[in-house]
């Protein structure tokens, strides 16, 4: 949550802590393919950018292993090969790629204020927004057991591996069910797993996926484990069955994909920055353009339909273009 934290306009101080304040011309918040685009556009226009990578520094591709669709790469590449790959070129045109994590910002003035690691102060003529979205798991132990071994939150990324076997989705909303119709495709039999007994998705969506002949939805069930030697094998479930009774049921699977919802990383924005209900930034349709001037948002931050690695590298791309432009536009 925003926290604000008491800095002393006057001396510069943090309570009585020295603030070490840096003045530059674009800053990129987020090291995944959005930020990664936006620093070699950035950079290639002479806007000098200063890159802080974040928590995860490469961002959630660095959590998948194949990635075999984005362009450009016919045999396929590994997501942490590919974020390094980008993360050099970024770098090849002088982005200054550092550790750290925005923590507090101020977008009240013309130059924007941005504290790193609640210490160090960074003054932006322009602020990249491209902090990503993180997948919402379960909780289980197991699911970090097997991650890389079964367990994924993204089917258009991984269900390629799971072409001919059995899997399952967990969840019940729009994302659950087009991830178990998108695996129906690829996949012998999807078990979509509902903690529920209706589904959340709209209705069309709901219809479509409860007509897949091999999706079965296992209504009112939920995950209590994992099992497998060293790869997901199968997933112990519980079905309510009212009345405080319970069933403990197993199925035979291959993958488990979480469709549980992302929670956007747009927390330390939300006081200045007008977000939609479930934390997406709100962009001017069309841009990258926040409602606040010189403050551009690009990537899964802002992005609740197509969240994909060339979706957001694009919208980075109009990040860079539309911080250069302003920058043009101000100083003539
Ligand atoms: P939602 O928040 O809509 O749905 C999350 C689903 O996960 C719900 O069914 C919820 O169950 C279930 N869930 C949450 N926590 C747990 C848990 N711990 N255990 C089991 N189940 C759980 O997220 P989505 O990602 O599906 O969608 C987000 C937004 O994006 C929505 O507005 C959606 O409409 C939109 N979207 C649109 C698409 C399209 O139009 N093509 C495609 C994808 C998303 P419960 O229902 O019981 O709360």
């Amino acid at each position: 949550m925003f926290k604000p934290l008491d800095i002393n306009e006057n001396t510069g101080k943090k309570g009585n802590e020295p603030v070490d304040a840096e003045r530059v011309k674009c800053l990129i918040i987020g090291s995944g393919p959005a930020g990664y685009t936006a620093a070699i556009y950035a950079a290639r226009a002479n806007l000098s950018p200063v890159m802080y990578e974040g928590l995860q520094p490469g961002g959630q591709l660095t959590t998948t292993t194949e990635v075999e669709n984005y362009p450009g790469y016919p045999e396929g590449v590994t997501g942490p090969v590919m974020m390094e790959d980008l993360k050099k070129q970024a770098q090849r045109f002088g982005t200054d790629v550092r550790w750290g994590m925005a923590t507090e910002v101020d977008f009240s003035g013309d130059v924007h204020k941005v504290w790193i690691d609640e210490t160090k102060l960074i003054e932006a003529e322009t602020v990249i927004i491209a902090t990503g979205a993180t997948a919402k798991y379960l909780g289980l132990e197991d699911e970090k057991k097997y991650a890389g071994g079964g367990v994924s939150a993204c089917a258009t990324c991984d269900g390629f591996f799971y072409r001919g076997k059995d899997v399952a989705v967990v969840g019940g909303g729009d994302t659950a069910a087009e991830e178990a119709m998108y695996l129906a495709g690829l996949c012998n039999k999807v078990y979509l797993i509902v903690r529920r007994d209706e589904l959340r998705a709209s209705k069309v969506m709901a219809e479509r996926a409860m007509k897949t002949p091999n999706i079965e939805i296992l209504w009112k069930h939920q995950t209590k484990g994992l099992f497998g030697n060293g790869v997901v094998e199968g997933a112990t479930l519980v079905k309510n069955l009212g009345e405080q009774d319970e069933e403990e049921v197993t199925i035979k699977i291959d993958g488990f994909f979480l469709a549980i919802g992302h929670k956007p990383n747009s927390d330390i924005f939300k006081p200045y920055l007008d977000t939609d209900e479930v934390g997406y930034i709100k962009t001017v349709p069309g841009t990258s353009k926040t409602k606040v001037p010189g403050v551009f948002a690009c990537g899964d931050v802002q992005d609740p339909v197509y969240r994909q690695a060339v979706t957001a590298a694009g919208s980075g791309c109009m990040a860079a273009i539309d911080a250069e432009r302003y920058l043009s536009e101000k100083h003539g």
